[in-house]
């Protein structure tokens, strides 16, 4: 059955990874079906105005990293306002810096989780530490040096076995690095918005809020 979350990339254009393993088998229904639903054309409609071009890019954005509207727009204004920790760098590059090192997000790109909602639930429940402290803030962002790891009384857990057994194979981002037999993971550095690699316009994403 098609979810919301399949209509999400098919408004999109792109695959956005929001339904876990499906994503990476030839069920993925963009694989089938790569154009916007309720569209009886098989094709891209016509064209589309600058404000919708933004909004686009900005449900993009928040649905690619499974963020609220509130919380891409605090990100989108703290950035806007000189607030944010790396302003010497292009908007763009500070926004995804922000996504990219969100803890869930971590969780994500290390391969602990198939899906950013996955990689949120399971850090809300607890199973982490960073630098050795228990954080369970999916928002909490992290820096370049810092030490992710399995807590000793959630890694035996079937979950996390299994989660073992699904890394073979599996390469974490530049950024980053992973030691798979003992789950352990560290941020090496923050990446630019180029290096992240995600399809995403983020210059339309500030003239959006700019407007
Ligand atoms: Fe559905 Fe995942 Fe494919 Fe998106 S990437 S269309 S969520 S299966």
């Amino acid at each position: 059955m098609i979810g919301p979350k399949c209509k999400n990339c098919r408004r999109s254009g792109v695959k956005l990874f929001l339904k876990g393993e499906r994503c990476f088998g030839q069920k993925c229904e963009i694989i089938k079906r790569n154009y916007p639903p309720g569209l009886r054309s098989k094709k891209r409609g016509g064209k589309i105005s600058e404000y919708g071009k933004g909004l686009m890019e900005k449900q993009k954005v928040k649905n690619w990293y499974n963020l609220s509207e509130s919380q891409l727009a605090s990100y989108v204004n703290d950035i806007l306002s000189g607030k944010s920790k790396d302003s010497n760098l292009s908007t763009g590059d500070q926004l995804i810096r922000r996504v990219e090192s969100r803890f869930d997000n971590i969780i994500f790109r290390l391969g602990f989780a198939t899906s950013h909602s996955e990689a949120r639930q399971i850090v809300n429940h607890g199973h982490f530490m960073i630098n050795g402290k228990k954080v369970d803030i999916p928002s909490y962002e992290l820096k370049e040096g810092d030490e992710i790891e399995v807590k000793k009384e959630s890694i035996e857990k079937p979950k996390f076995q299994e989660i073992k057994k699904s890394l073979k194979g599996f390469t974490v981002p530049l950024w980053l690095t992973l030691d798979k037999d003992n789950l352990k993971g560290k941020v090496v550095k923050l990446p630019t918005a180029e290096e992240a690699n995600i399809p995403i316009e983020t210059s339309l994403i500030f003239e959006f809020y700019s407007k």
